[in-house]
Formats: C-alpha cells, sequence, structure tokens
C-alpha cells in the first residue's frame, strides 16, 4: 500500500531506541535507519555497549552520513539522574538540539519476561516481582518522559511506539509478570494518547519472532501446555523473521491510519485498521 502523504519516514527525526542491541531493536533500528533521511540522529539504548556499536557499525555500512549515538542504558536503574541527564548528555556529545528536528520518534523496545519459572500463586521473592516493574514498567515511564520533556515542542510531530504483545491483551499461563507488564505498558500508553491528541501513540504487537526472548520462551517457561506451544510454533516453522514484523510496524507507520493509543497485532488486517478509523472519525 502507498505511503500517506505525510510519511514520517520523509522528515528529518531525532529517533530513540530502547533495547537497540539485539532482537527486535536491532531490527528496528537497522530498518528505521534505513527509511529516514540521513540527517536525521539515532540514540539507540540498552546495557551492552559492545553489541550497540555492532549495530551502528552495521547500520553506516549502508548509511554512512547517519549520526548515530550509542548510550549505556539500564532500564530498571531507576537513578534519578541518569535519566534527568540521559538526553542531555546525548545532545551536547553530538551538538544538537531539539530544533534541529523536525520531528522525535521513540520505539519502547525493551523487555524482559520478568519470571516465566513461576505460576502467579508463586511470585513471592521481592527482588524478582520489583525488578520486573522497574524496568519494563517505572523506568520505561521514566525514560518515556524524559524524551517528551526534551521534544516539547507540540507542533512538531512527536511519535512513541510500544512494542507491546499479544500478553498484554490474553492471559498465558506462567507469564503473569510479562502479562502484566504489558497491560500496564498498553494502558499507560492509552492514558498518554487520550491526554495528548498532537502525540502519535502506537502499541504494536510483533508476533512471535526469533530472538533470545523467544527461545527462552520454549526453553525456560514452567507451565507445561504453554511451553509446548512455544516449542511446536518453533519447530513448525511458525515464529516470525524480526525484519518481517517491522516492515510491517514501517508499513503500519507510514499509513498513519491506525487510531492513536491502538493496539495492533502483526496478524491484524490492517485494512481493517484502516476502516475502523475512518468510520470512527
Ligand atoms: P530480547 O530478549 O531478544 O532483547 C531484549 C532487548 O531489551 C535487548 O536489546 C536488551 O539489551 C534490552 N534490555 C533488556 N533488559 C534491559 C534493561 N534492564 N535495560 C535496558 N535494556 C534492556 O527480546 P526481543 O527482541 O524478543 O523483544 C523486544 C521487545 O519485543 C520486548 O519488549 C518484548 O516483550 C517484545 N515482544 C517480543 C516478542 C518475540 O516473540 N520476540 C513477541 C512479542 C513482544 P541489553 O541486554 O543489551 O540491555
Amino acid at each position: 500500500m502507498a505511503a500517506a502523504a505525510n510519511d514520517m519516514f520523509s522528515r528529518k527525526a531525532c529517533v530513540v531506541i530502547t533495547g537497540a542491541s539485539r532482537g527486535l531493536g536491532k531490527s528496528v533500528a537497522k530498518i528505521f535507519a534505513s527509511k529516514f533521511p540521513s540527517t536525521s540522529l539515532f540514540i539507540l539504548l540498552s546495557r551492552n555497549v559492545s553489541n550497540l556499536d555492532v549495530v551502528k557499525s552495521e547500520i553506516l555500512e549502508n548509511n554512512p552520513n547517519l549520526t548515530i549515538a550509542v548510550k549505556k542504558f539500564d532500564q530498571g536503574n531507576l537513578d534519578q539522574t541518569i535519566y534527568d541527564t540521559l538526553f542531555d548528555s546525548v545532545f551536547k556529545e553530538y551538538n544538537v538540539t531539539a530544533d534541529d528536528f523536525e520531528q522525535s520518534v521513540i520505539v519502547h523496545n525493551a523487555g524482559t519476561l520478568g519470571d516465566n519459572t513461576k505460576y502467579a500463586s508463586d511470585l513471592s521473592d521481592v527482588q524478582t516481582v520489583q525488578a520486573n516493574f522497574d524496568m519494563n514498567v517505572s523506568g520505561m515511564i521514566l525514560l518515556n518522559s524524559q524524551f517528551l520533556k526534551k521534544f516539547s515542542n507540540s507542533s512538531k510531530g512527536r511519535s512513541v511506539v510500544h512494542i507491546s504483545s499479544l500478553v498484554a491483551i490474553q492471559p498465558v499461563p506462567s507469564f503473569s509478570l510479562y502479562c502484566t507488564g504489558k497491560a500496564a505498558r498498553d494502558m499507560f500508553f492509552r492514558v498518554m494518547a487520550v491526554e495528548n491528541p498532537s502525540i502519535r501513540v502506537l502499541n504494536y504487537a510483533p508476533g512471535p519472532c526469533e530472538t533470545d526472548m523467544q527461545r527462552a520462551c520454549r526453553e525456560d517457561t514452567l507451565d507445561r501446555t504453554t511451553r509446548d506451544m512455544f516449542q511446536a510454533m518453533h519447530t513448525e516453522g511458525n515464529t516470525l523473521d524480526c525484519d518481517t514484523s517491522i516492515n510491517k510496524l514501517v508499513e503500519l507507520l507510514q499509513q498513519d491510519q491506525y487510531d492513536s493509543g491502538a493496539h495492533i497485532d502483526f496478524f491484524d488486517d490492517i485494512g481493517g485498521h484502516i476502516a475502523k478509523a475512518k468510520l470512527d472519525s
């Protein structure tokens, strides 16, 4: 399908991607980098800077003029100073300001399973439960606020993409922490979307993609039926390549027809969402 006239990929952007070191985040970084103007600035975040450097080099091979900042960032470390200074330090290093960009984009991709080796009734370890919500919910909210504070000009395009999951709306045995975190993130962004009509917000569920997390789902999951389901998906070739899913995300963003705050799955019929948005308008 053709891109919308205001295709976000045609405008110079500051693009922030969390968990860009591997898996889906790496795919977002590489594919988005090939789409946005080369005058854009990409800020790649994760705990593993060497992996981020590899992603950066791979991108620069095809897009040598793009500016790419890599920054060590642990979303589970809720230190106020880290959040308060993160974007300032990158902007200072690259000598840019928010005004240098026509739009800003953040992709909240970083995520963990929490603990898929236990049922809900056995989650008695304070540290495990707290670490899950620090990383998957609180840290993400705090980073998001810093991003919007930095890009506060509501007349410029601002897009927030949350890499969600089917589990945000479907309970899965052994995945109570993961499901709860994704549901909380979805709702957070639904609220943000109604509070801020000028921000485009998308909760995108990427489908089952071949990553470290997907391997942990089929190897570590306590619940037998759930584990078998993940194993079968893998052996029967029903998992997705990350790039396939992220190309669908690109298509959704290009068409720009989703209701802000919507939860859209890889397997959803994009045409259906467009039709619904038109009916609602
Ligand atoms: P991976 O486990 O392969 O990668 C997770 C990413 O998150 C890594 O880049 C990792 O970087 C980063 N990360 C983990 N912990 C932290 C932390 N404390 N601080 C900062 N970054 C962190 O996962 P996927 O690529 O599979 O998943 C990416 C997103 O997609 C997740 O939100 C996941 O829930 C979602 N998703 C995945 C599906 C799948 O089938 N794979 C299906 C549905 C949703 P590093 O280790 O360098 O810090």
